[in-house]
């Protein structure tokens, strides 16, 4: 039997949605919109509703069929009453908006919010490369780096949703330590993210160093991404090489101790910086054999995400249908004492 859901994944830039079966993670045809993020929160609610009569079109599936509605939203969520709390890039950040009542209302569809990157992990959890396991971690590494914890069958919200930010662990406690978009000094974001590892590579150029990186970017400095030294280490580039090792090494200290408060089955790698392969997850692997001494790393299975950007589609199309229909509760989790 289909469960037929709106999965909706609403970024900075642009929205998408697609109808997903929510038993089996299928997903038809996702349509795009543009966010228009600095306008008022019901301009971008209407896009929202025109976006998902336009994937409920796209799929073919009876409107009839379609049970409720799940969104992705960057930035914390209140996941008892479904309104937005902080959403950083959009306009007045939205402290209060009852996105989920509002889109119900001009829908028909029972709908519940869910941060992004926690719908990224969970699409990745049921559908995905960590189907079947019931502890497991997701690092999401892009602009910065996002996570989520998947703890005994159950994603781990904690205090206010706020869990699984992986992000911001914290591996260099010195006082000159980079500061993070966060506030704080020295998180794992602040060394392995996208535009980190771009900013190494166009200082390697700008220092003069032998690299590939600066002709490769037709010598724009702002032209260096993370894919393009990824390019250039797949071509044997010696400084491309020595700055996915350094990333993923960081990267690994972050995984290192999450491994050790957690003892995942697995630790899921997903977003563009990850596209990297090998070329990250060896440097993890390192770290963890020099850190991790509670359980054998080995044991521990890294492996890539699978799903690509349909994750959070589908995530949050399954959040919705496990709180919809599977009695899934959230508040005492999320609520203070
Ligand atoms: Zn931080």
């Amino acid at each position: 039997m289909s469960a037929y859901y709106l999965g909706c994944d609403l970024g900075g830039t642009n929205m998408r949605a697609a109808v997903v079966d929510a038993e089996t993670g299928a997903t038809f045809t996702a349509v795009k919109n543009a966010t228009h993020a600095h306008e008022a929160p019901e301009a971008v609610i209407g896009r929202m509703v025109h976006l998902f009569e336009a994937a409920i079109t796209a799929s073919g599936v009876l409107r009839s069929a379609i049970r409720g509605a799940g969104v992705g939203v960057p930035g914390r969520v209140d996941y008892e009453s479904g309104e937005t709390r902080f959403l950083p890039n959009f306009y007045g950040n939205w402290p209060d908006v009852p996105l989920a009542s509002r889109l119900q209302k001009l829908t028909g569809l029972p709908t519940h919010l869910i941060n992004d990157v926690r719908s990224i992990t969970l699409g990745e959890w049921r559908f995905g490369a960590g189907k079947g396991i019931d502890t497991l971690a997701c690092f999401a590494i892009g602009t910065g780096i996002g996570g989520g914890l998947v703890i005994r069958n159950r994603l781990h919200l904690g205090l206010l949703g706020s869990a699984g930010e992986l992000g911001h662990l914290i591996i260099d406690t010195s006082q000159d330590a980079p500061v993070c978009g966060c506030g704080a000094r020295g998180c794992v974001e602040a060394f392995s993210s996208g535009p980190q590892i771009a900013a190494r590579g166009a200082r390697a150029v700008m220092q003069g160093r032998t690299t590939v990186i600066g002709e490769l970017a037709g010598h724009d400095l702002n032209k260096i991404t993370p894919a393009l030294i990824c390019n250039a280490a797949q071509a044997g580039d010696p400084v491309a090489l020595e700055i996915y090792d350094e990333a993923g090494y960081h990267l690994g200290i972050a995984v290192a101790s999450v491994v050790v408060a957690l003892a995942p089955k697995m630790v899921i790698f997903g977003g563009g910086v990850a596209a990297a392969g090998e070329l990250l997850l060896a440097p993890v692997r390192r770290a963890l054999s020099e850190r991790v001494h509670m359980l054998p790393p080995e044991k521990v299975r890294l492996a890539q995400a699978m799903l690509g950007d349909e994750a959070g589609i589908a995530g949050a199309a399954g959040w919705a249908y496990l709180r919809n229909e599977q009695g899934y509760l959230v508040a005492d989790e999320v609520r203070e004492l």
